[in-house]
């Protein structure tokens, strides 16, 4: 066991009690809360490769990689020294400079996009993107798909209403999903089913004049994992018969599931791409790309405004390019955390079995997630599926990893993230720990 009993927690507690009163549910981003797994979150003092060393001190073998960025694994003697070189040349100037033109030319090169625009989220580059696809169509609708996350601009956070499939008025009609988005945005927002063509097929058909953009995760990590169909993708190309820009987010998927993405693996051509978390090696980057034609709509080119007082800044183009030139040097990088993650997988499915535990995995690259309910591994497809999952058994999971050692997502609708720093040992300790926790939810 990495952990002969559960650690102490006493540190994370304090600052968890003074971050509360200061800070909104104590965390700078929902998920860190804990809210869906119960217990305290662990305030992180440092990480190094595989690890992350909490308040306590203890030492946890990390599987959230900062949710994507870490693909290297944690202070990666390459991104450190990147950064440490950039830093005394000032961390903002407010104009272009050098290392911007090197990473655009390093991120069109590699992934085939003709332009590329840096901003310092993700959620800054799907928010750009769609604007940028309205600019060029001249139309004002989009879609998206349900379980799919954009980050968190107001027409990107709903869901869809019930009367979905019956007639063109209410077709992919969206309510809300936050408090603060009004109806008047979110009706601009239609949704439809990930891997489902023929929904997606009758809303091009009814609507599709109208449509700008269809924005879509090509691997979905925020329902857990969820992998496209062949007939899903195929519709997906069908959209742009309509005049509609296919928007590839690959803020999560880009350069993990290989050097062009998970769209190079799927063999997709959208029209523009957006990238984040890996682009900028763990420190604050999106960026968004495509064809020249329609980038040259954005300012200062075309009529489209998209402005960033940080944005290019000279630290995190120096982090984003020594990961990305990393990546570049080891081609046999993604082999390595697919086998990873397959051997995880399988020794995963053996210990739920052994503790009569139902899982079902769905895998792909180094993203992986194992929901808890009895069905063929493969075979949740879509939101509405993975949300049949017993997220109780999977908190029950999740705490007793964790008291091991182990800090997998702590959310049953997330992936985890693999990094080239996983390797046997690493294997090794969380087959133990996973065994022992489905022993425990099997027993109880
Ligand atoms: N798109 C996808 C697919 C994401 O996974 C995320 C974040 N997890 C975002 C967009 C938003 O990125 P950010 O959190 O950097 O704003």
């Amino acid at each position: 066991d990495l952990l002969a009993a559960p650690a102490a927690t006493t540190r994370s507690e304090a600052l968890f009690a003074r971050a509360r009163a200061v800070t909104p549910g104590g965390v700078n981003s929902p998920v860190r809360a804990f809210r869906s797994v119960g217990g305290t979150p662990r305030f992180i003092a440092k990480a190094d490769g595989a690890y992350l060393t909490d308040a306590d001190g203890t030492r946890y073998l990390d599987y959230i990689g900062s949710w994507g960025p870490m693909i290297l694994g944690h202070n990666h003697p390459a991104v450190r020294e990147a950064v440490a070189e950039a830093l005394p040349l000032g961390t903002s100037y407010g104009a272009p400079s050098e290392r911007e033109v090197l990473l655009a030319e390093l991120v069109t090169r590699l992934t085939g996009a003709e332009r590329v625009r840096f901003v310092s989220s993700g959620t800054e580059a799907t928010m750009s993107a769609l604007r940028l696809a309205r600019g060029f169509t001249g139309r004002k609708y989009t879609v998206k798909f349900r379980g799919n996350y954009h980050g968190h601009a107001d027409g990107l956070l709903v869901e869809a209403g019930s009367g979905l499939l019956t007639n063109a008025d209410t077709l992919g009609a969206a309510a809300p999903s936050s408090a603060g988005v009004p109806e008047d945005y979110a009706r601009l927002t239609l949704v439809s089913e990930y891997n489902d063509p023929a929904a997606l097929d009758a809303l091009m058909a009814a609507r599709g004049d109208e449509i700008a953009a269809v924005i879509f995760e090509p691997v979905v990590g925020n329902a857990g994992v969820l992998i496209p169909t062949p007939d899903f993708l195929a519709a997906l190309h069908r959209v742009k018969d309509r005049g509609a820009l296919l928007i590839a987010d690959e803020v999560m998927t880009g350069f993990r599931l290989s050097l062009r993405g998970a769209t190079g693996l799927l063999g997709l051509e959208p029209d523009l791409t957006c990238w984040g978390k890996i682009i900028g090696g763990g420190l604050p980057v999106g960026a968004y790309g495509g064809r020249a034609e329609v980038m040259d709509f954005v300012s200062p080119q075309g009529p489209v405004y998209q402005a960033g007082t940080l944005s290019g800044n000279p630290l995190a183009m120096a982090a984003g390019l020594a990961t990305l030139k990393t990546l570049e040097a080891d081609p046999g990088l993604y082999a390595r955390l697919d086998a990873y993650t397959a051997a995880l997988a399988g020794g995963l499915r053996a210990a739920a079995q052994e503790a009569g535990v139902a899982i079902s995995i769905n895998h792909v690259g180094s993203m992986l997630t194992a929901f808890h309910q009895g069905v063929p591994d493969g075979s949740i497809r879509t939101y509405t599926d993975a949300a049949r999952s017993d997220t109780a058994a999977f908190a029950h999971w999740f705490q007793g990893l964790l008291a091991r050692g182990v800090y997998w997502a702590p959310s049953q609708f997330e992936s985890i993230f693999v990094s080239a720093a996983h390797g046997d040992e690493e294997l090794g300790l969380t087959l133990e720990a996973a065994q022992a926790a489905y022993a425990s939810l099997g027993a109880s």
